[in-house]
C-alpha cells in the first residue's frame, strides 16, 4: 500500500437517502476539496472540524450538487491522515460524480477497509478495535453490537497488552539469567516466575472461557428443529417466527436440504434451522439414518425434539431421541390441540413443552425454555466483562497460553534459560497476532476485505 495515496469513496449505504457522504483520506485531501468546492466567504481558509456549507462545482464551472464540508486535519482524524468528508444529496448519480471528480485530480478509489485499515497503520488503533468496527457495523442484535462495542472501546486489547507486558517482565527476567550463565536462576526467583506464570495462564484461561458467551451473543443461538416427518417442524417454526419482532434475515441452510433463519425473539438473537423441503421418505431420521442426523445435531447449540404429541410415540421418534445430547434438547409435544399422548420413559428427563403450532399454545412456555437455556449457555455477561467473540482471537490466546504453561514447565524442571525465554517469546509472538502487533500481511489481508467500502 502506497500511504502517500489520498482515497476515495462513497460513505453512506447504497440507494437513496437523505444524505450521501463522499470520504477522503491522504495528504491531497484538502487540496482536492478546494478544487470543486466553494464556500462564501471561505475560499482558502478552512478551519478543522468545522462543517461549511456551499457548492460543489466541476472545474469547468457546471454545478455538481449543493453540499457540507469537512476537514479534519491530521492527526485528529478517522485514519491519522487528513480527512475530508462531502455531504451531498444522497442519489448514486450526484454520489457518483463527486467521487469521480476526486479520481479525476488524482485520488484513487478506496479498497474495503481501507480508511480503517490506514487508522491502524498508523497506530490510532490495534487490530482488535479495527475489527470491531465492522462487528459493529454487521451486528444483527443489540447484544452482539455490546460486546462489538466493548471490543471497540479497547477493552479486549487494554487485557491483552496488559498479558503482553507482564510476559515482557518475565522474559526479561529470564534473559537476565541467560546473560550470566554460571548462576542459573535461583530458587526462591523461580518460584517467584512460577506463580507469576500461573496466575497469567489463569487469566488468560478466564478470558478464553468467555468465548462460549461472546459467540453465543455475536451469532446468536443456534437452534435446530428436529424430529421425524409430518410432526410439525415446519409449523412450529413458522409460528416462532410470527413470534419474532425482528427477522434479520433469509440465511440460506449450509445444506440444500435445510432452511435457516435469523431472528431476534425476547432480545435473543436466534438461529432456527427446519429440515424443510424434505417429505417423508427423504427426511433425515427416515433415510439418512442416526449418523447423519448426529452430525447435524451436533452443530447446533439447541436442538428441539418434535414429536407429535397427540399421537403413540414410536421407533422414529426413538431413533430421533437417541440422536440428541439431552444436556442440549429441549422435547416439544406438538398437537397438543389434538390431544395428549403418554410419554414413553425415555423421553421422561428431557425439559418438555406441551405446544399447539396451530393455536401458539404453550409458545411462551417454550420461549421460556429456550430462554432459560440461552442465560445458562450465555451467562449475564456482555455488560461490563470483556468478552472474546472471535475465533481468531481465541486461537491466538490459546496459542500463547500453552506457551506460558510450557514456560512454567521448563522453570519447574530446571531447564536452561534459553528454552524458558524461547516460549515466551511465542507467547508474545501469540498475542501481537491478536493485536496486529506482530500480524502476518496475509492475516492483515484477510480481515479487511471483510469490510465494506468507505469503512
Ligand atoms: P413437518 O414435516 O414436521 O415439518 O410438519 P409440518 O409442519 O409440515 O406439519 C405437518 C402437518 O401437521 C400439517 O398438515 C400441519 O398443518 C399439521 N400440524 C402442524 N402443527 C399442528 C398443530 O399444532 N395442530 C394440528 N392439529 N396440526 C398441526
Ligand atoms: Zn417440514
Amino acid at each position: 500500500m502506497d500511504s502517500q495515496d489520498t482515497i476515495v469513496a462513497i460513505a453512506t449505504a447504497p440507494g437513496e437517502g437523505g444524505i450521501g457522504i463522499v470520504r477522503l483520506s491522504g495528504v491531497n485531501a484538502e487540496k482536492f476539496l478546494k478544487l470543486y468546492f466553494n464556500s462564501a466567504g471561505n475560499h482558502c481558509q478552512f478551519t478543522s472540524h468545522r462543517l461549511y456549507y456551499g457548492q460543489f462545482r466541476h472545474t469547468d464551472g457546471d454545478l455538481v450538487d449543493e453540499v457540507m464540508a469537512v476537514i479534519m486535519r491530521a492527526p485528529r482524524s478517522y485514519t491519522m491522515e487528513d480527512v475530508v468528508e462531502v455531504h451531498c444529496h444522497g442519489g448514486s448519480v450526484v454520489l457518483r460524480r463527486i467521487v469521480d471528480l476526486f479520481i479525476d485530480a488524482g485520488a484513487r478509489l478506496a479498497r474495503p477497509g481501507e480508511f480503517t485499515l490506514r487508522a491502524f497503520l498508523n497506530g490510532r488503533i490495534d487490530l482488535t478495535r479495527a475489527e470491531a468496527v465492522i462487528e459493529v457495523i454487521r451486528s444483527r442484535s443489540e447484544a452482539a453490537c455490546r460486546v462489538a462495542l466493548g471490543q471497540l472501546e479497547g477493552r479486549l486489547s487494554q487485557k491483552l497488552f496488559s498479558f503482553r507486558d507482564d510476559i515482557s517482565d518475565l522474559l526479561a527476567e529470564v534473559e537476565a539469567g541467560i546473560d550470566f550463565p554460571e548462576e542459573e536462576l535461583p530458587l526462591i526467583d523461580r518460584q517467584r516466575l512460577i506463580e507469576t506464570s500461573t496466575y497469567l495462564e489463569g487469566q488468560m484461561a478466564a478470558l478464553l472461557d468467555s468465548f462460549e458467551s461472546g459467540r453465543l451473543l455475536r451469532d446468536g443461538l443456534s437452534i435446530l428443529i428436529f424430529g421425524k416427518p409430518n410432526v410439525g417442524k415446519s409449523s412450529l417454526m413458522n409460528t416462532l417466527l410470527g413470534e419474532a419482532r425482528t427477522i434479520v434475515s433469509d440465511i440460506p441452510g449450509t445444506t440444500r436440504d435445510t432452511v435457516e433463519e435469523s431472528l431476534i425473539l425476547r432480545g435473543m438473537p436466534l438461529r432456527l434451522i427446519d429440515t424443510a423441503g424434505v417429505r417423508q421418505t427423504l427426511d433425515p431420521v427416515e433415510i439418512q439414518g442416526v449418523e447423519r442426523a448426529q452430525a447435524k445435531v451436533a452443530g447446533v447449540d439447541l436442538v428441539l425434539l418434535v414429536v407429535d404429541g397427540s399421537q403413540a410415540l414410536d421407533e422414529d421418534d426413538q431413533k430421533a431421541l437417541q440422536s440428541c445430547d439431552p444436556a442440549r434438547t429441549l422435547l416439544v409435544l406438538n398437537k397438543q390441540d389434538l390431544g395428549d399422548s403418554h410419554l414413553p420413559t425415555e423421553f421422561l428427563p428431557l425439559p418438555a413443552f406441551s405446544i399447539s403450532a396451530r393455536s401458539s399454545f404453550g409458545i411462551d412456555q417454550l420461549l421460556n425454555g429456550i430462554v432459560s437455556f440461552f442465560s445458562k449457555s450465555a451467562g449475564s455477561e456482555g455488560r461490563e466483562t470483556t468478552l472474546l467473540s472471535d475465533r481468531r482471537h481465541r486461537e491466538s490466546l490459546l496459542l500463547a497460553r500453552n506457551a506460558l504453561e510450557r514456560f512454567r514447565v521448563c522453570l519447574a524442571e530446571d531447564q536452561p534459560s534459553e528454552f524458558g525465554a524461547l516460549e515466551l517469546r511465542e507467547a508474545l509472538q501469540a498475542l501481537g497476532e491478536i493485536t496486529g502487533e506482530t500480524a502476518p500481511e496475509d492475516i492483515l489481508e484477510k480481515i479487511f476485505t471483510r469490510f465494506c467500502i468507505g469503512k
